[in-house]
């Protein structure tokens, strides 16, 4: 898997998370692949275009939206492994968006709903689903700040500084939450 971030492409610091259909239109088609490195051997120039797959991405911006978008592999000519292309709108294996995720936390700290169940519905969610969505933000949230700034830092100004971030602060948080732990902020919720 590539996690491709547009720090790799500063034409398009302009990105919003405002339709994140359009940001993630607009990596796939800034996409230099002379530029990716293969993340299983390290090798340079080696990636070329080898398949593609549609799957689904739900996306949030005040109404719920189920998008259909088009992921493509690349395989490495040096180690011959095949990595999917993921912009940072994705949450590795899980079907809904970043921004997605981070308006439920935010709704549900909020008690923008009246309940757990009406909130779920006008997210289109199980409640399982939620609940183990809302599991994996407190745990992956203290990993990230550590034991101590976790008890400090309550989850809503947690959640309300993700939001506030501009798209470049918030790509840097989902690369560096990459980076140190080698999987995505959300990951492993589905
Ligand atoms: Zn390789």
């Amino acid at each position: 898997m590539i996690r491709l971030f547009s720090q790799l492409c500063k034409v398009f610091k302009q990105i919003s998370f405002e339709n994140e259909i359009t940001a993630f239109d607009k990596y796939v088609g800034s996409i230099n692949i002379e530029t990716l490195v293969c993340p299983i051997c390290g090798a340079k120039h080696t990636l070329s275009p080898f398949a593609s797959y549609k799957r689904h991405l739900v996306t949030y911006n005040n109404t719920v939206q189920d998008n259909i978008i088009i992921i493509s592999r690349y395989k490495c000519s040096s180690c011959k492994r095949t990595h999917a292309l993921l912009p940072s709108v994705i949450v590795p294996y899980m079907s809904f968006s970043f921004k997605f995720t981070v308006y439920l936390i935010h709704d549900y700290l909020v008690h923008k709903y009246h309940s757990v169940e009406a909130m779920c519905e006008h997210y289109g969610i199980a409640i399982s689903t939620f609940y183990r969505i809302l599991k994996k933000f407190k745990g992956h949230k203290q990993i990230w700040l550590g034991l101590l700034e976790d008890k400090l830092i309550s989850n809503l100004s947690f959640v309300q500084h993700i939001i506030k971030s501009s798209f470049d602060e918030l790509e840097d948080f989902i690369i560096q939450f990459f980076k140190r732990n080698g999987s995505s902020f959300f990951q492993g919720t589905s």
